[in-house]
Formats: structure tokens, C-alpha cells, sequence
């Protein structure tokens, strides 16, 4: 198997549609999970697609020794050549009741996952971060020059928390090169509905909780208040397809290749902003299913709105988003049909 790369969390949601991107780029992902938030039916859509078994390993990357036991044994079969690193608690409101889990599994993982990179000669490391590092930033749309501001929550202090693990690391002497990618808000599924987002339980995010209530399996959808600073008064962010966002990781991999050790930050975003409003309308535009729906009280926490300057992704990854918020709202639907199913 050649170019072998370790996919952390790959049966997660980014991570399965990143293993694809990789897989069709000539990348073998190697994936590691330990299903604490996914399931083993993502490895079936992903063999499906894929066409052949990916190599996998059930491991929790917080345990260090199982991760040296699994690194052991996947380096015993050939030669790997980065760690893409996924595999995180993501839930923002639960982070706030249990932080300590928070920073127990977050962080430990990327400190883990470093040891083993170093013990093992691997230098190209991709991290998976999030534009929450930002807070609310003073000016949008928000470029990688934006300082990291106040998190608003214990998730988002593990995502600033992880950058500064690796940008030290990247300085220490260790020949390290990181790239820390910094989502908006992925959304969508593989268009052929065998590998998508799966909410265990009631979901926080906004487009697997719409998707479920068009499906008439939730109560109508809250906005989550009308009464923000914005055109319309709901929030606005940059909901970018999550197949654009596997394209990014094989591109900052490809770019990392010819760095020197480096540590550099990346906006993953279409540099499109819209409202919860405009969410609902293009879902139902695109897929002619009304979306049932009220207007509810402020979600604490929220910031009034974010959205990208992806130009340094552009410029320096050679990588844009491709695909429409139409385009992306279908697939999320088809995705959903296909799990009713
Ligand atoms: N949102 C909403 N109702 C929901 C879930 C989310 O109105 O049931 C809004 C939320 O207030 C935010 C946007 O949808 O403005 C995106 O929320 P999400 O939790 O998906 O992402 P994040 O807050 O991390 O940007």
C-alpha cells in the first residue's frame, strides 16, 4: 500500500469523507476510531465506496499505550506518511457540564498522537480545528491575521489549547509540519448517501436537526432568535460541503510535503455568510420539502455571525469550495432519506 496516511476518527463524520478524497487522490487512509461518537455501519459506506476494506484499528487515541500498540502494529505493515487528526469530543453546550472530559480526551489525543509522530519519524500532521478559535471576531469576513479571542466554550479552549500544543511542538526541533485547519460549519454527505453526518441522540447542529424535523422525526426546528444585528436577525455563519472540506486536507497534506517545519493556520470556508432564515430557504428550494419551524429565544453562546476569508487557501493550497449551499442542503436531505431507510 502506497502513501499510507493515518486518519484518526475516521469513521467520524469529516474523517470518513476525508478517507474517501484521500483514497481517490492515491493517499491508502489508515483509519483510527474508537466509536465513542460513530459507528462500525460508517465502514460499511466507506468499503462501499471506497471498494476495498480500509485498514482500520479500534483505539481511543487518549490511551497512550493502545495508541503505541495500534502505531506499532500499523507501522509493522509499510511505511506511513502523515497523521490527519480528527478524533475529538465536538459537542459545544455538553463541553460547558463536563469540560473535564473535554480536556481530558481533546487534548491528551493530539499530545499522544505527537509522541507517537516523534517516536515514530512522522512529520506532517494535519490538525482538524475550528473557526471557534476566533470567538466573535471584530471584522468579517475573518482572515488567519484575526487574533484567537475569548473562547466561547471549554470545547473551544481545547481547539485553541491543541493549535498551541502544535505550534510549540512545531518549534521545539523536532522537524514537525502542521497544518491547523480551521472549519465554518460542514455540511452535507457523500452525494452517494453511503457515509454522512450521524447525530447519536437529540442533535445540537443546525442542519442534522433541520433534516430530522423535514422528516417529521423532531419537533418543528427554533431558530434560535430573530433578533440579532443582521438583515433578517438570525445568525449568520458559512456552511461549507464537507466534500470541500475532505478536498482541503488532501491539499494541505500535498503542500506540507514541500515545507520546511512550519505551523500554519487555514479558513476552510466558502467566504459565504448566511442566515438560519436563508438556510431554511434554500433547503426547501432545493429540495421542495418544507422545513416546520418557530422562532425561539437566543442560544447562549452563539455569536452573531462568522464567515471566511479563505484567500490564504486559495493562494497558498491551490484549494477553493466548489459546491453550492444548495447542492450541499440536498445532499444532507438524501443523507437523512437514505438513514430513514
Ligand atoms: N441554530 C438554530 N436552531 C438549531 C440549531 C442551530 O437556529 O436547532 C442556529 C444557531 O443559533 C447558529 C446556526 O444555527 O446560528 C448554526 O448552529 P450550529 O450549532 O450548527 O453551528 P455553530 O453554532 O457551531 O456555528
Amino acid at each position: 500500500m502506497k502513501n499510507r496516511v493515518i486518519v484518526t476518527g475516521g469513521a467520524g463524520y469529516i474523517g470518513s469523507h476525508t478517507a474517501v478524497e484521500l483514497a481517490q487522490s492515491g493517499y491508502t487512509p489508515v483509519l483510527l476510531d474508537n466509536f465513542s461518537n460513530s459507528t462500525p455501519a460508517a465502514l460499511d459506506g466507506l468499503r462501499e465506496i471506497l471498494g476495498f476494506e480500509p485498514e482500520f484499528e479500534q483505539v481511543d487515541c487518549a490511551d497512550k499505550s493502545a495508541l503505541f500498540a495500534a502505531m506499532e502494529h500499523i507501522a509493522s505493515r509499510g511505511t506511513v506518511e502523515g497523521i490527519i487528526h480528527f478524533a475529538a469530543f465536538k459537542a459545544v453546550g455538553e463541553s460547558t457540564q463536563e469540560p473535564l472530559k473535554y480536556y481530558a480526551n481533546n487534548v491528551a489525543s493530539t499530545v499522544h498522537l505527537l509522541e507517537a509522530a516523534a517516536h515514530f519519524n512522522l512529520t506532517e500532521f494535519v490538525f482538524s480545528s475550528s473557526c471557534t478559535v476566533y470567538g466573535q471576531p471584530e471584522h468579517i469576513p475573518v482572515d488567519e491575521e484575526a487574533p484567537i479571542r475569548r473562547a466561547e466554550s471549554p470545547y473551544g479552549y481545547t481547539k485553541q489549547a491543541c493549535e498551541r500544543i502544535l505550534a510549540d511542538f512545531c518549534a521545539s526541533g523536532y522537524p514537525m509540519k502542521a497544518a491547523l485547519l480551521r472549519y465554518f460549519n460542514p455540511i452535507g454527505a457523500h452525494p452517494s448517501s453511503k457515509i454522512g453526518e450521524l447525530p447519536l441522540g437529540h442533535p445540537n447542529n443546525l442542519i442534522p436537526y433541520l433534516t430530522q424535523a423535514a422528516a417529521g422525526l423532531r419537533d418543528p426546528l427554533t431558530v434560535f432568535g430573530n433578533d440579532y444585528p443582521t438583515p433578517d436577525g438570525t445568525c449568520i455563519r458559512d456552511y461549507i460541503h464537507v466534500m470541500d472540506l475532505a478536498r482541503a486536507h488532501v491539499a494541505a497534506l500535498q503542500w506540507l510535503k514541500n515545507q520546511p517545519p512550519t505551523c500554519e493556520p487555514f479558513n476552510l470556508g466558502t467566504g459565504q455568510g448566511n442566515s438560519v432564515l436563508e438556510v431554511i430557504q434554500a433547503f426547501e428550494r432545493a429540495t421542495g420539502v418544507a422545513v416546520p419551524h418557530a422562532i425561539g429565544a437566543r442560544r447562549p453562546g452563539d455569536v452573531t455571525a462568522i464567515f471566511a476569508d479563505a484567500t490564504k487557501a486559495q493562494n497558498v493550497l491551490g484549494w477553493t469550495s466548489e459546491k453550492t449551499l444548495e447542492e450541499a442542503l440536498l445532499d444532507a436531505w438524501n443523507w437523512q432519506q437514505a438513514l430513514n431507510n
